[in-house]
């Protein structure tokens, strides 16, 4: 109960569909209750079957009529008349209130699972490094859908089949209370027999699940392991594993089927024995006198007619009980607050000249193991400065702190004598240009791509920005040139040109910090020089950090900070370090061997 009114909750904002759906309910078991009525003259009035001893109290159709003034003649098409109107009342309430039932849960699961999109495009970093993809994505359509079920379908089902239920018990116990009586001593039984099949069948049938997937697993282990099992000259305990694994599947269907195929005559025969005790004790009321044989056929249609509210229960209980598991893990993200966010009083930093300072930053990804210990340095406006160090040094580290993806365990970064922590994201991330190894592109046209996340960027620019990183050339070569589609993840593009891209775009914004982390990896070394070109220029007004591996990008950086198992152990100009002696006289020769004659 507690679980239905969680996802009651989801729905409560649309209060006026929900209140109309609950309206049309009414009506549906309303009219429900019109109909089990019906019969009752049907079969005392127009089959002609008049009671032998007619019972003393009035009906709610002789009611009706009297009131109608209809004539026992008018009788004859009167009642198929209302029978027709009744059961179209129904149908069109019965729509009504489903089709209501339903928009709200698409709305609601519209709300949700826009909230948790948003919610986790602003998840800081180190959330997403925790959390697999797969799962996230799972949450937002699987789990989402799931709860969509729950409400559109099984509330609405919930409710209307409680409000059926309701009038036909209301119905039958006006009728003959203690026929009523009667049949509710019997009927639990019934209903404790079926849930007693139904859940057997489940757990065989889940059970029936597993030892598919073990003869799946075994079958998927042979044959990709087909040489080993060669080779071990194992066939023969392969093979009898797979049969007993078969044999063991086989026990569980049969014992499935067993129980499947008794389930429906034994119901059936339950449902007889049901029928021919309210037949023994309907007939003794007949003829007592209490109730007319019309009252009677009513009565048994109102009994056979709550078969199928019941089983909408049932079903519908497994469903929202699913729909709640589903819920509370999107809450479970909903409630996950972003680690990194804009300070309350957090102002936007103004244009920068772009004095960049690490003051004894310190760092860990998790408690376990710190990842930068001490980083100190400082970079001046336009210079730039080339991080160099082997890989899983901390060199995207510490470029992954100044756009603030993380923040420093202890110490601070300041740029321009701001620290970064005090000024709003999207200001300091919007003065940054980044170029990663592991680019992204978006699955769009190559403009759209390179002015990503600018605003009415005329195609002048784009292509300006394309030239000076090299990439114009190859985009005029594209079937649609700027318009053409780059493919999921810039599929449809070689590795430097994606590149080229990522340089681009990053040209574009223009940025007074560009951060160039390995932009130039992938590159075969004819495109590289060319950008290399085109980054020389770039580089000139803006403070720039480069990760990179070639040399001359390093050897004409101003500054140079080797970077050691997250220490900056040396710092200087390439030749004060090539004097030095140092790491980074060993880093350089060792990856620029031929180069070593030209060190002075
Ligand atoms: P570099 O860029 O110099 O090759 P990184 O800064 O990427 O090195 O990595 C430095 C260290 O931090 C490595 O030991 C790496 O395993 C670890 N590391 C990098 N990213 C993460 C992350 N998202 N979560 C946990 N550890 C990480
Ligand atoms: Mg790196």
């Amino acid at each position: 109960m507690k679980a239905v009114l969680q996802l009651l909750k989801l729905t409560i904002e649309e209060k006026k569909a929900l209140v109309l759906s609950f309206v049309f309910t009414v009506f549906v078991a309303f009219f429900t209750y019109v109909f089990v009525n019906l019969i009752q003259p049907i079969i005392d009035e127009m089959l002609q079957l008049a009671p032998q001893a007619s019972p003393d109290k009035t009906n709610l159709m002789a009611f009706i009529f009297k009131n109608l003034r209809v004539s026992r003649e008018q009788l004859f098409w009167f009642i198929p008349l209302l029978l027709v109107i009744v059961i179209f009342g129904k149908g069109l309430f019965t729509f009504l209130s489903s089709f209501f039932m339903k928009s709200i849960g698409h709305k609601a699961v519209k709300k949700l699972r826009d909230e948790l999109f948003e919610h986790l495009v602003y998840q800081s970093s180190n959330y997403f490094d925790h959390k697999p993809t797969g799962e996230l994505m799972s949450r937002l359509t699987n789990d989402v859908d799931k709860i969509q079920q729950a409400v559109s379908g099984s509330m609405g089902d919930l409710i209307q089949a409680i409000f059926i239920l309701f009038a036909l018990i209301i119905y039958i116990f006006i009728t003959d209370w203690r026929l009523a009586l009667a049949s509710f001593i019997i009927a639990p039984l019934a209903v404790l027999l079926l849930a007693l099949f139904s859940r057997q069948l489940k757990k065989k049938g889940k059970l029936n699940q597993i030892k598919m997937s073990q003869i799946y697993n075994l079958l998927h282990e042979s044959i990709t392991g087909n040489k080993i099992v060669k080779a071990f000259t194992m066939e023969k305990f392969e093979i009898k594993r797979f049969f007993q694994a078969t044999h063991s599947y086989f026990k569980t269907s049969i014992k499935l089927a067993w129980i499947g195929s008794l389930s429906s005559p034994f119901m059936e025969f339950l449902g007889g024995v049901i029928g021919a005790f309210i037949l023994v004790v309907g007939t003794t009321r007949i003829a007592q006198g209490y109730i007319s044989p019309g009252d009677f056929g009513s009565f048994v249609m109102a009994i056979f007619m709550m078969f199928t509210p019941i089983k909408r229960l049932s079903r519908a209980n497994n469903t929202i009980q699913q729909g709640v598991a589903c819920y509370e893990r999107v809450q479970e993200i909903l409630q996950n607050k972003p680690q990194i966010k804009d300070h309350p009083c957090a102002f936007p930093l103004p244009p920068i000249k772009g004095e960049v300072k690490f003051e004894n930053v310190s760092f860990s990804y998790n408690e376990t193991r710190p990842v930068l210990y001490n980083v100190d340095f400082e970079a001046m406006p336009n210079e730039t400065v080339a991080l160099v160090g082997l890989s899983g040094a901390g060199k995207t580290t510490i470029i992954n702190l100044l756009s603030r993806f993380y923040d420093p365990t202890s110490g601070r970064i300041t740029i321009d004598g701001i620290d970064i922590r005090e000024v709003s994201l999207s200001s300091l991330r919007s003065q940054i240009g980044l170029v990663t190894q592991d680019l992204i592109l978006f699955n769009d046209t190559v403009r759209n791509n390179i002015a990503y996340g600018l605003e009415d960027i005329s195609l002048k620019r784009v292509i300006e920005a394309a030239e000076a990183a090299k990439a114009h050339d190859f985009i005029v070569e594209l079937p649609q040139e700027y318009d053409d589609l780059v493919g999921e993840k810039g599929s449809l593009l070689s590795s430097g040109q994606r590149q080229r891209l990522a340089i681009a775009r990053a040209l574009l914004k223009d940025p007074p910090i560009l951060i160039l982390d390995e932009a130039t990896s992938a590159l075969d070394s004819e495109s590289e020089r060319l950008i290399q070109i085109a980054l020389a220029n770039v580089m000139k007004n803006r403070t720039t950090f480069v990760i990179a591996h070639r040399l001359s990008t390093i050897r004409s950086a101003d500054k140079i900070l080797v970077v050691d198992r997250g220490r900056i152990a040396e710092i200087g100009t390439h030749k004060q370090l090539c004097r030095k002696d140092g790491i980074y006289k060993k880093l350089y020769d060792l990856q620029f061997p031929e180069e070593r004659e030209e060190t002075p």
